[in-house]
């Protein structure tokens, strides 16, 4: 057998080299990568000011270990933390990672608040979280639990609930003593890019302030400018109380980080919880330049323009492939395609790779474009290309 297990379904495609939106594979072929291994590369490939900074780093130093000051990594919690709604900050490396600090914290508020029963939490049907056995029973996908534990008992992790996708009065009746948290991702990415009805993420923080539970948003995938505002909860105008991030914060290199509130942090003392890589100096170096250019001036509004037009490209094709495409949805530059049900999306992926752009499948047979959050009208418009060019050549 192959020496890498074999977990994933992978695509017969080597890459050599990127810069910005373009990947070279290693027979020379160029592909426009509106995939950015799956929303990481937010500023593309080889951007020059993430570069600079890692090769900075690398001369200086690496990794210490969090029994340490970690100066770069303060001052990128102090960043966050003024421009969000979070006091405070964990790092670790991965959003499965990240998403089981903010279980784990949630769990711990309660407790050290006189309330240790409270542990459970309330997810929300189509969800992703990670891989790990604690996320994997938070999201209860079948798909993804199969063969690791008692489906029926939370894989054997005992403490998630889970409700329809949307639905509040439902919500409100699965909430019992014991509940200590809602989880909840603003646009669900796995599931095929799931935005939030109107009005639910309010009705969610309504209704975890009237029981005095915890506010927990996903936001992996949406956060770091993906959805056109810094995170996309922003959209909505409320605040979680914990928020789990990862993917696009450091523009591909492996970090994740909770953000949450005061007196959430303040119960996470020292030996409560770790990581050995977590918020390494290397890590935080291109961390903190990536944000650098996520804050300039314009930046992230001018994501939110660039997703209106290629939204509008996109709702344009569908108009014209009514057979092909019958959505398009999303928020910002996370975008999705409902495919019709008779064309797989996987295949539909397939002969867009071949014409030259990437992009990833999701749930609900939907294709997903999360393009590096750099790219413009000219990106644009030669995506749209392809992909007219491939429902033309199905009709
Ligand atoms: C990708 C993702 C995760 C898991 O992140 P990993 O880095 O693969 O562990 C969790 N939640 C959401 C919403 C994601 O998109």
């Amino acid at each position: 057998m192959s020496a890498v297990m074999p977990t994933y379904g992978r695509t017969n495609l080597a890459f050599e080299r990127g810069e910005g939106a373009y990947l070279t594979a290693t027979d020379g072929r160029t592909y426009l990568d509106f995939a950015a291994g799956i929303a990481v590369d937010s500023l593309g490939h080889a951007h020059p000011h993430l570069v600079a900074a890692l090769a900075g780093q690398a001369g200086k130093l690496w990794h210490v270990s969090n029994l340490y000051e970690i100066p770069e990594q303060t001052r990128f919690a102090e960043r966050i933390a003024a421009a969000t709604f979070a006091d405070a900050l964990f790092f670790c490396n991965s959003g499965g990672e990240a998403m089981e600090g903010a279980i784990k914290a949630a769990r711990r508020y309660h407790a050290e608040n006189g309330a240790p029963e409270r542990f459970r939490a309330i997810t929300i049907e189509g969800a992703f979280h990670g891989r790990t056995l604690a996320t994997l029973a938070a999201a209860k996908n079948p798909k993804h639990t199969r063969g690791f534990g008692p489906a029926d008992r939370d894989l054997g992790i005992d403490g998630f609930d889970q409700v329809a996708f949307g639905n509040v009065n439902e919500l409100r009746v699965a909430i019992t003593p014991e509940t200590a948290a809602i989880i909840a991702e603003p646009v669900q990415g796995e599931s095929g890019i799931r935005a939030m009805p109107e009005g639910y993420m309010q009705a969610l923080r309504q209704t975890a302030d009237e029981f005095g539970l915890l506010l927990v948003l996903d936001e992996v995938q949406t956060g770091f400018g993906r959805t056109g505002k810094l995170f996309a909860h922003e959209h909505a105008g409320i605040t979680p109380d914990i928020m789990a991030t990862a993917k696009g914060i450091a523009g591909g290199f492996p970090c994740g980080a909770v953000l949450a509130v005061e007196k959430v942090a303040a119960t996470m003392t020292p030996g409560s919880h770790g990581s050995t890589f977590g918020g390494n100096p290397l890590a935080m170096a291109v961390a903190n330049a990536t944000l650098d250019v996520l804050l300039e001036d314009d930046f992230i509004d001018d994501v939110a323009v660039a997703g209106e037009t290629l939204k509008r490209g996109l709702t344009d094709i569908a108009e014209k492939y009514p057979a092909i495409i019958d959505e398009v949805r999303g928020l910002g530059l996370m975008v999705g395609l409902h495919i019709k049900a008779d064309i797989p999306n996987g295949v539909f992926v397939g002969e867009l790779t071949e014409l030259g752009l990437l992009t990833v499948p999701a749930g609900d047979n939907v294709i997903r474009l999360l393009p590096p959050l750099i790219v413009r009208e000219k990106e644009i418009a030669e995506a749209l290309a392809i992909i007219g060019q491939a429902c033309a050549a199905r009709s």
